[in-house]
C-alpha cells in the first residue's frame, strides 16, 4: 500500500528519475526534489524525496504525504480543534521494524515527531504541522492467555479491543470510559476507568511493555527487565519511546455488572450526599455524577453507577442511592459491562470541538461544593467526577511515575460542540469555572492537561528528578516531545 500510495502522490508524480529498490512499480523520482517539514525545535527543514521513498520502501505499512489519497484519514485525530493540522509525513506502521525505521528517519533528519495511537490527546499532541506522525492505529492485535490471566495488546490498540478480548474470557483489566480511546496514551499516563477502585489503574495491571527508544533500540521493560524504564513508563507518558506492545494482568469478571444511571435533582444536598458516599462505598462501586442541563434547561445530576462484584452485595451497598429523596428517575439492575463501556462513544465521537480542564481532589469539601453548585447551575459547560481511591490509592506515590495516589476524585470541566464559533466563549467559561475550583484541587492528570510545561513538571512531584534521569538515558535529544514533556537536563 505504501508504495502504491506514495507513487501515486502528487509529489511522486512531479518527478523524473528512477529509484532503485522500487523495482516492482518502477517509481519515478526526481532525486533533487524535497519535501518541506519542521524540525524538533520548530525550524524549517526540507527533506529529500529520495530518502522518503527509501523509508516508504522499507516499510510493511504505508507512508502518506499531504497530496496522497488516504493522507486525510491516516492523519485524523479525535479533537476537531486540532484535526486541521498537516503533518508533512504520516508513517502508518504495521510492524515493530516499521516503528524503528520511522523513528530512525525522524531522529537522523531532526524531524518533529508525533505519535498517534487512538489520537485522543485532548491538547492535540499526536499531530503537528510539518512534522512526522507515527500512526500506530493499524497495530491493534490483542491476545488473551486465559491460563496465565494476561492480555497482550499491540501499541496501537484501542480500549475497546482490550475490553472485547478480555470479556470473551469473563475477565477484565482497567480501561477507560470511551472505547475508541487509545490504549497507548491511556496506559502510559496512568489509566483509570470504571473498575480502577477494584483492580487498580491500568499501570497497576501493566506487567510488561516493549518500547522502541529514540536510538531505535527495541527494549523490553518489566519488573525484571529494565525496571527503571518500566517504572517511568507507568505514568511518564510517551516520553521514553514508542510502546509497541503492552502486557496486562487480567482479573476474573462477570460481564454483567450491577449498575445503571440515576438522575437526581442537582443541589447542595446531592453534593453533600455524594461527598460522603464516594468516600465510604466499597471498592466494587464506581459512582460518577455528570452535571448537565436537563430537558427543562435546569442542571441535573446524571449519575452513572457500576458495581463490579456480587450483585446482592451491590444492591445492599447501593441501596442508599435509591432511597435518596433527590432521586428523580432511573434504576439499578444487571447491566452488560460492554454496553456501559460504549455508552458515551457516540456522544464523545471524533471531530467535534473539545476543550477540557481537569484536576484531582483529595476530598470533596463544602467549599468545593459551593463552587460546583454555582458554576454547574450556569449550564454553559458540563462538569463531572471520575471516582478514584480504593485500589488506586493503595500503591506508594513513588512505586510508579504516576504520583497522585492520595486523591479521591478526578474533576473535569468540559465544553464540546460541533460549532467552532462557540469555542472562544465556552473555553473562557471552562477556564473561569476551573479557576474557581483550583484552590480545592490537588494536582492534575497529565493525560488531560493543557500545554503548561512548568505545571506538568511540578505535577510529577518527587518523582520528577528520577523521570529526568530516565529521559537523559532514553531520549537525551527529546525526540519524543509532543507529550506531557519531561525535558532532558539535570
Ligand atoms: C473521549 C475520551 C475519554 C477519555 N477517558 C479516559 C478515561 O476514562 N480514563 C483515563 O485515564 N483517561 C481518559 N481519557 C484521557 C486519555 O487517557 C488521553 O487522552 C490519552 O492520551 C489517549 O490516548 P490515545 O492513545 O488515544 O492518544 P493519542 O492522541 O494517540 O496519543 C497521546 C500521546 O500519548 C503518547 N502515546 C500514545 N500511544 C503511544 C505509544 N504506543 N507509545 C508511546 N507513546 C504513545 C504520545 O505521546 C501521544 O502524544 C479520555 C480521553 C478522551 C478524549
Amino acid at each position: 500500500m505504501h508504495r502504491r500510495t506514495f507513487c501515486k502522490s502528487a509529489v511522486a508524480a512531479a518527478v523524473a528519475g528512477t529509484l532503485p529498490g522500487c523495482s516492482s512499480e518502477k517509481r519515478e523520482v526526481d532525486v533533487g526534489s524535497r519535501i518541506a517539514a519542521i524540525s524538533r525545535e520548530g525550524n524549517e527543514l526540507s527533506i529529500e524525496t529520495a530518502a522518503v521513498n527509501e523509508l516508504a520502501d522499507s516499510l510493511q505499512g504505508s507512508l502518506f504525504l499531504q497530496a496522497d489519497e488516504g493522507y486525510a484519514t491516516a492523519k485524523q485525530v479525535w479533537n476537531g480543534m486540532f484535526d486541521h493540522k498537516q503533518p508533512a509525513i504520516v508513517v502508518q506502521c504495521v510492524t515493530v521494524d516499521d516503528v524503528v525505521n520511522a523513528v530512525t528517519f525522524a531522529r537522523e533528519r531532526d524531524l518533529l515527531l508525533s505519535v498517534k495511537c487512538g489520537g485522543h490527546s485532548l491538547p492535540g499532541k499526536s499531530t503537528s504541522d510539518g512534522g512526522m506522525m507515527i500512526d500506530l492505529s493499524q497495530m491493534h492485535s490483542v491476545d488473551v492467555d486465559a491460563d496465565a490471566m494476561t492480555l497482550r495488546a499491540d501499541g496501537g490498540s484501542l480500549l475497546g479491543h482490550i475490553d472485547t478480548a478480555a470479556s470473551a474470557h469473563e475477565m477484565m483489566t482497567t480501561t477507560g470510559i470511551v472505547s475508541h480511546t487509545g490504549a497507548g496514551g491511556f496506559t502510559l499516563g496512568g489509566g483509570f476507568g470504571r473498575t480502577d477502585r477494584k483492580m487498580g489503574l491500568a499501570i497497576d495491571n501493566l506487567l510488561a511493555a516493549t518500547v522502541v527508544t529514540a536510538a531505535g533500540d527495541v527494549v523490553r521493560a518489566s519488573e525484571d527487565e529494565n525496571p527503571d524504564l518500566f517504572w517511568g513508563l507507568r505514568g511518564g507518558g510517551g516520553n521514553f519511546g514508542i510502546a509497541t506492545e503492552f502486557v496486562y494482568r487480567l482479573h476474573p469478571f462477570n460481564p454483567v455488572v450491577y449498575g445503571g444511571t440515576l438522575f437526581y435533582k442537582f443541589d447542595k444536598d446531592f453534593l453533600d450526599f455524594y461527598a460522603e458516599l464516594q468516600a465510604t462505598v466499597p471498592d466494587e462501586a464506581n459512582i460518577e455524577p455528570n452535571f448537565v442541563p436537563g430537558e427543562d434547561g435546569k442542571t441535573i445530576a446524571m449519575v452513572e453507577v457500576v458495581w463490579c462484584g456480587d450483585h446482592a452485595a451491590g444492591e445492599k451497598a447501593l441501596a442508599p442511592m435509591l432511597a435518596h429523596p433527590g432521586l428523580v428517575n432511573g434504576d439499578l439492575g444487571p447491566f452488560p459491562y460492554r454496553e456501559i463501556q460504549t455508552s458515551v462513544d457516540g456522544l464523545l465521537g471524533h471531530g467535534k470541538q473539545y476543550y477540557l480542564k481537569s484536576s484531582f481532589l483529595k476530598e470533596l469539601t463544602p467549599d468545593a461544593i459551593d463552587v460546583i453548585v454555582e458554576f454547574a447551575n450556569r449550564g454553559t459547560v458540563g462538569s463531572w467526577f471520575q471516582h478514584l481511591g480504593g485500589a488506586t490509592s493503595r500503591v506508594a506515590a513513588d512505586a510508579t511515575a504516576y504520583a497522585h495516589r492520595d486523591v479521591a476524585l478526578n474533576f473535569g470541566i468540559m465544553y464540546f460542540s460541533e460549532d467552532p464559533t462557540q469555542n472562544e466563549a465556552r473555553i473562557a467559561a471552562v477556564r473561569e469555572y476551573y479557576k474557581a475550583m483550583e484552590p480545592h484541587m490537588a494536582g492534575f492528570y497529565t493525560n488531560l492537561n493543557e500545554d503548561d510545561e512548568k505545571r506538568t513538571w511540578g505535577n510529577y512531584g518527587e518523582n520528577y528528578p528520577r523521570l529526568v534521569a530516565l529521559k537523559n538515558e532514553y531520549d537525551p535529544m527529546n525526540l519524543f516531545r509532543l507529550n506531557a514533556n519531561i525535558k532532558p537536563g539535570i
